[in-house]
């Protein structure tokens, strides 16, 4: 099983994405979080990716696209959060899974105005416990106790990247280079599209609700 989550940033492509995994028994998989990791191991793939990520551009595709096959040889039965964000990704992700005989299940698109995304991401704080991962939103989804993971009890720390300044160079990406993968999904006839409205009272085990039907009835669709 492959799902796909497509978003802009802060869209809740990791939380829902981290729901849905829970429910499936997926792996999951974020290449924002590899290279995260790799900068923060202070490897020679951190140091040469830390300026695309500080700068809120994407890391060029030659580099991305290694990196996943390598990671997806050894994995099956995955959620993939942040990748392919281009049509290039796209398409070499499609020959991989070809070439192992593998297919992509369903591709779940979080739809959020910018507006929105500049108002969540900058009250976004995530677990700075790798193995966790987990998000929270000051304004929209707090800890219960203040700085604190719920989970697994470490402490919550801002992403670097979610600066108001950063967050709209990612969106300028996002539009430019993520977005046309809406329609090549569409075209392939494996997109779902979910709304996403912070205001209202949805929590994020309703919107994986949501999300885990929509794959269900595409299952049901390939028997
Ligand atoms: P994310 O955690 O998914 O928001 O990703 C954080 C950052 O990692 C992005 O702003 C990009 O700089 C980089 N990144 C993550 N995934 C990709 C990808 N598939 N292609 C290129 N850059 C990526």
């Amino acid at each position: 099983m492959y799902i796909i989550m497509l978003g802009a940033p802060g869209s809740g492509k990791g939380t829902i994405g981290r729901e849905l995994v829970k429910k499936y028994d997926l792996s999951y998989f974020s290449t924002g979080d590899i290279f995260r990791d790799e900068i923060e191991k202070n490897t020679e793939l951190g140091i040469e990716v830390n300026k695309y990520l500080s700068e809120g551009s994407l890391v060029p595709d030659e580099i991305t696209i290694k990196i996943v096959e390598e990671k997806l040889k050894s994995m099956d039965k995955i959620l993939l959060d942040g990748f392919p964000r281009t049509i290039k990704q796209a398409e070499k992700l499609d020959e991989f899974l070809q070439e192992n005989g593998k297919s992509i299940t369903a591709v779940i698109n979080l739809n959020i105005p910018d507006k929105d995304v500049i108002t969540r991401t900058s009250h976004r704080v995530i677990c700075s416990n790798k193995n966790c991962g987990a998000s929270f939103n000051t304004m929209f989804m707090p800890p219960k106790k203040d700085g604190i993971c719920d989970i697994c009890g470490s402490k919550l720390i801002k992403r670097k990247d979610d600066k108001p300044e950063t967050i709209k160079d990612r969106l300028v990406q996002y539009h430019k280079n993520t977005q046309p993968l809406i329609d090549y999904y569409k075209k392939e006839g494996l997109l779902d599209t979910i709304d996403i409205d912070i205001y209202s009272n949805k929590t994020k085990e309703e919107t994986a609700e949501n999300a885990g039907k929509l794959i269900e009835k595409k299952i049901n669709s390939y028997k």
